[in-house]
């Protein structure tokens, strides 16, 4: 069957979004096109990669470069806040076009910044939100974030998009009253935002060059329908995306947003979730999947649409990655993934990767890392192109006849963990890699009695263990 195709465009100054292939203008997969002044254009659906502290974790800036498709970079705020105030980040000497976040974090000229005020994932921080500031980690504790110096810093910092402020409640459900706390917070934190950034009163100089994302509550619609409609109504002139915090809320977009580009910043937790994002008129999503799998040694393994050859079979299903940990592939000389042209499978083997991980070697999550990003390219590329035949819901379908319904679990450890990475509160230590050392002390204690001294002859260092023969 196929279906008739819409296209639509949206248009302000500094972003074109424009959709090439759409069943509906909202709850269906769409194909288009974001593009930034001066910056490389997006073709959605896409992903974009998470950084910590402005880089891709693992990955050098050069290799980024050279060896990886990487076309946009997500920057939490909340990284480049220090004690010092003000702090580096805005003294960063640039012309006056130039973005002092770009320079901060060496990213080049046409990768399209995204700023958010938060990391993403975030970790839920004890103090709470206020009517004018949000909490916050930064790198030295927790602090408030307040609205006005956010904003501030979407405009002195340049990003391409900034993502506005929410009150979000991270790592519990919020009640009822919270709920209705957080609406009317958001709804007054955008009004305020695109007011000082954009507003009539603002001189033609001092307003933002940022493209305004609206934030989206993980709520019922019913809950934040007085803030959805001053969205579309007041509100619509000077957004020019949505950020999702849920991919339930891709159901409650008015058709009268359906132009704008929707980013979301959910949890999917595999391949398929994002299938069903997509689906649903996702545009950009964060895969925070796809780190953790290079963390646990997990090197990414599936197609879209899903291989359709004899190898497939209804029950055993292909599993979505390999575990590098795994003593299977500690002679295994073939590549992560069967005809793999990333940078690390184009140099390197199975075997290799779990010799790097067994020795702790970082370059094992750099090149897992590189290759892991190389499979979703593949994959939203083949999403895309499955939207562009007509044939997306056939291939989901199938995909999830070949696949596993979960990625692979993690079996051994990853890099040292962070302090941005973990929960706050008391959180249960790792195992004393010294312990062994304890059996020698121990050892050594029970000796003291008859320590081995210079003076003692080879009976008496024999005696103690020296030059023992096997
Ligand atoms: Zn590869």
């Amino acid at each position: 069957m196929t279906t008739a195709m819409e296209s639509s465009q949206f248009q302000s100054e500094k972003m074109t979004f424009s959709v090439l292939s759409s069943s509906a203008p909202v709850m269906a997969p769409r194909v288009g096109k974001l593009a930034l002044a001066g910056r490389k254009t997006l073709s959605t659906p896409h992903y974009i990669p998470l950084t910590s502290r402005g880089t891709v974790p693992h990955i050098a800036h050069d290799m980024l470069r050279k060896e990886t498709a990487l076309n946009s970079l997500y920057i939490g705020l909340e990284d480049f806040i220090t004690k010092k105030s003000p702090s580096p980040v805005y003294n960063v000497p640039v012309s006056e076009d130039e973005s002092p976040l770009r320079r901060f974090i060496c990213a080049s000229d046409d990768m399209p910044l995204i700023l958010a005020p938060r990391r993403y994932p975030a970790i839920p921080c004890p103090p709470n939100n206020t009517d004018t500031s949000i909490a916050i980690l930064t790198s030295v504790g927790f602090r408030q974030l307040p609205a006005h110096q956010y904003l501030d810093s979407v405009r002195s910092l340049k990003p391409d998009i900034a993502i506005g402020l929410a009150d979000i409640v991270y790592g519990r459900e919020p009640g009822v009253k919270r709920r209705a706390k957080m609406v009317d917070r958001t709804h007054a934190f955008t009004q305020d935002a695109l007011e000082r950034l954009y507003g009539k009163a603002v001189p033609a100089e001092q307003k933002a060059s940022a493209a305004y994302f609206a934030p989206v509550l993980p709520l019922d619609n019913a809950q934040q329908s007085l803030y959805l409609d001053d969205l579309q109504d007041e509100l619509k002139s000077r957004i020019s995306g949505l950020a999702l915090y849920e991919s339930a809320s891709l159901s409650q977009i008015p058709e009268s947003l359906g132009a704008l580009p929707r980013l979301l910043l959910s949890q999917p937790g595999s391949p398929h979730d994002l299938l069903r994002e997509v689906s649903l008129g996702g545009d950009l999503m964060t895969l925070p999947f796809v780190g953790e799998c290079s963390d646990a040694g997990i090197a990414l393994d599936f197609t879209f649409p899903a291989p359709s050859d004899a190898t497939v079979s209804a029950s055993e299903p292909r599993a979505l990655g390999i575990d590098l940990w795994s003593a299977d592939n500690a002679k295994d000389v073939s590549a992560l993934s069967e005809g793999c042209e990333c940078y690390a499978c184009r140099k390197h083997h199975r075997a290799y990767f779990n010799h790097l991980l067994n020795a702790k070697e970082m370059a094992a999550w750099a090149l897992l890392q590189m290759h892991n990003y190389h499979v979703m390219d593949l994959f939203f590329a083949g999403v895309r192109d499955s939207i562009q035949r007509g044939t997306f819901e056939e291939d989901m379908r199938s995909f999830t006849r070949v696949y596993a319904s979960e990625l692979p679990q993690r079996t051994g450890e990853g890099p040292r963990l962070r302090g941005y990475q973990l929960q706050a509160g008391p959180h249960k230590r790792g195992p004393r890699v010294y312990g062994r050392l304890d059996d020698v002390s121990q050892k050594f204690a029970e000796s003291q009695s008859s320590i081995a001294t210079p003076d003692t002859d080879a009976s008496g260092l024999e005696h103690h263990g020296f030059a023992q023969k096997a």
